[in-house]
């Protein structure tokens, strides 16, 4: 069984659709869903882009504000955006770097 979940990707990974309201639906397992629903962040899958040296392990993520998003870990210091430590919400950091 497969949920459909919308998110905010700022990273423009290969994967689901994209919606006119600039977010992507992506399909889900169900206990990831579950998992995310109770946690406010799961694991979604491991990516490399050609430019990069190594593949980065993508998390879907809850933002308070925005609803889900696609992001991978930073470091602790740059994770003042976004609810979860260790992630950015896109949206949040427009909005951070408009002002
Ligand atoms: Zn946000």
């Amino acid at each position: 069984m497969k949920v459909k979940v919308k998110v905010w990707d700022g990273h423009g990974l290969p994967v689901g659709e994209t919606l006119e309201c600039g977010r992507k639906a992506l399909k889900i397992g169900f206990w990831k869903w579950i998992k995310l629903k109770t946690s406010g962040v799961v694991e979604l899958m491991s990516y490399r882009n050609p430019s990069w040296k190594n593949s980065l392990v993508f998390h879907i993520v809850r933002c308070k504000r925005h609803g889900y998003f696609i992001d991978h870990v930073h470091g602790y210091s740059e994770s003042v955006y976004g609810m979860s430590e260790g992630f950015t919400c896109p949206k949040c950091w427009n909005n951070s770097t408009k002002n």
